[in-house]
């Protein structure tokens, strides 16, 4: 098995209506071999494993050999500024996934992209407010 050292939150930074055919479709236009991310959520809250957890993705140069890479489809208004676009059913998705793999790897660090890249916007929203509610449970 891997070590896991950080599991990283990315938001696709497109629109919530993008696919997951989409999404794959980018990853092999870059070359990648390997998605970016191993647990898309798209808009209606489901959960979608584009990758196994013990393989390396393609989240964040650098990071890779020892990440988790989670993602929410959208992240981008309709003009591609950054938003927090996630739905309801997202963020109860990406909650309930991001508390099973803290349960799994425990200390790991659960952070957003932009939080080891200042240039990224991604994931569009403050990761670190939002753990402090459910971390300490
Ligand atoms: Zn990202």
């Amino acid at each position: 098995m891997r070590t896991i050292n950080n599991i990283f939150v990315h938001c696709t930074a497109t629109q919530p209506s993008a696919t997951i055919e989409a999404l794959r479709n980018g990853f092999r236009a870059r070359g990648w071999h390997a998605p970016g991310y191993h647990y898309v959520i798209e808009a209606d809250g489901t959960l979608r494993r584009l990758w196994a957890e013990e393989h390396v993705a393609n989240g964040v140069r650098g990071y890779n050999q020892h990440a988790i890479h989670v993602a929410y489809i959208g992240g981008i208004d309709t003009e591609g500024r950054p938003k927090d676009t996630r739905t309801c059913a997202q963020r109860t998705t990406l909650e309930a996934l991001l508390r099973l793999l803290h349960w799994h790897y425990p200390t790991a660090r659960i952070r957003g992209h932009r939080e080891v890249n200042p240039n990224k916007a991604c994931p569009s929203y403050d990761v670190q407010s939002e753990r402090q509610n459910w971390e300490e449970d």
